[in-house]
């Protein structure tokens, strides 16, 4: 398997690269570090006639923690910096871990999170729980920025919110609030290296022994990362005794529209969505009650 042939433009601002993008028009597409847009290249499944690449544009590489804002990603932070960032092992542990849990090492030293929300998977390992941290990614265009809750970013398998010229900027997670805790979980149906099969991101937010804020999300099994608010309005206003988390397991799964494919059933994956939200809730309340 070749490479098409395409033009490669590595612009080392922002503006050149917005700029790039609208004189290239809809044949332009933007890469970050590459792990999605080669493979899918490589197999013929996109074939533009330019590639804008993001990694020499300075300034949309850092990674930093701020008590009042929260958590910045820059679009070209990659993987692999991210999840050893000590702010983001201390106040994100359940970030670090879904970024941990993804690939291998060689593509998270290449492939960013902003690359990996773009491309829109519904396996996309740091969408739960990016999701239910309330992220929001900031994205600029030649004709300013707008921020997007990343709730309301994915539309369906490969497509987001974002519209041809636009860039990706920066992702935003606010400041984890006082006794809360968040986690992800995910399975591959293969050992090794292998996209998710399932994945669950939850978030809880106590006061005393009572949850007064709850958010899971499932991955893989709808065409976007699913918020399962039935399983949500389960746990809110109590206090999270084992039969209640089993509950909710069980909640989420019937929440859950998985498909069966080359990697799982359908009743597999339902089966694994109960599992894993269980095990997620138990660890965010944990993560919590230590906080
Ligand atoms: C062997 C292998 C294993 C993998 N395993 C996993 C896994 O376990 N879990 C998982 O979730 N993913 C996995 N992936 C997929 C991939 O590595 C991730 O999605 C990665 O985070 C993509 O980041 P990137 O920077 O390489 O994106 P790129 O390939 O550069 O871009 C991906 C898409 O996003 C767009 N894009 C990138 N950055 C921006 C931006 N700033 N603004 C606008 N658009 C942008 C691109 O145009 C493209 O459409 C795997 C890939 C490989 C090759």
């Amino acid at each position: 398997m070749r490479l098409p042939k395409f033009e490669y433009f590595a612009p080392r601002t922002l503006e050149a690269a917005l700029n790039l993008l609208i004189e290239q028009g809809q044949d332009a597409h933007v890469m970050a570090g590459g792990t999605d847009v080669m493979v899918k290249m490589t197999h013929g499944r996109l074939k533009p006639r330019a590639i804008v690449a993001l990694q020499e544009i300075e300034g949309l590489e850092g990674v930093r923690f701020d008590a009042a804002e929260g958590l910045t990603i820059g679009a070209t932070a990659r993987l692999a910096a991210v999840a050893s960032h000590s702010d983001v092992l201390k106040y994100y542990p359940a970030l670090a871990q879904a970024i941990l849990s993804m690939a291998n090492v060689e593509v998270r030293n290449m492939g960013t999170v902003a690359g990996n929300l773009c491309n829109a998977a519904p396996s996309a390992d740091s969408a739960p729980p990016l999701i239910v941290m309330g992220a929001e990614v900031t994205l600029a265009s030649l004709k300013g920025e707008r921020r997007l809750s990343l709730d309301q970013f994915f539309t369906g398998p490969g497509f987001t919110l974002m519209e041809h010229g636009e860039i990706m900027t920066s992702i935003r997670v606010p400041v984890p609030p006082p006794r809360s805790g968040a986690s992800y979980k995910r399975i591959s149906a293969r050992c090794g290296v292998d996209i998710a099969a399932v994945g669950v991101g939850a978030t809880a937010t106590f006061d005393g022994e009572v949850c007064k804020k709850a958010a899971v999300v499932l991955g893989a099994v709808a065409p976007i990362p699913l918020r399962a608010m039935k399983t949500e309005g389960l746990l809110l206003g109590q206090a999270w005794t084992q039969e209640l988390i089993e509950k909710a397991g069980n909640e989420a799964a019937e929440e859950a529209k998985p498909i069966s494919d080359i990697r799982a059933s359908a009743q597999w994956r339902k089966n694994m969505v109960a599992v894993l939200t269980q095990r997620a809730l138990r660890e965010a309340q944990e993560r919590a009650q230590n906080a």
